[in-house]
């Protein structure tokens, strides 16, 4: 039972600030709820645009972690 988390950083590109954001991919394959759960703190949960045929994300979207600004920005995941 190993879950696959993503995470990275991500530049705002409204305010230039960058941001944490957090991703858990989800263990079984009928689940298609977005798990908001468990992130941790200091970093946002991101929604998934685009996936691949694993279910991986490609595109992902997540909030800007700014108060004043709280752009959604949306972006492809770096893959290393
Ligand atoms: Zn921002």
């Amino acid at each position: 039972m190993s879950q696959i988390i993503l995470e990275g950083k991500h530049t705002c590109e409204e305010c230039n600030k960058e941001f944490e954001w957090f991703y858990l991919v989800p263990e079984h394959m009928d689940s298609r709820s977005f798990e908001v759960a468990r992130i941790p703190k200091g970093k946002q949960g991101v929604r998934v645009i685009e996936e691949d045929k694993n279910r991986m994300p490609i595109t992902i979207s997540a909030y800007c972690a700014d108060d004043d600004c709280g752009t959604p920005n949306t972006f492809k995941i770096d893959k290393k």
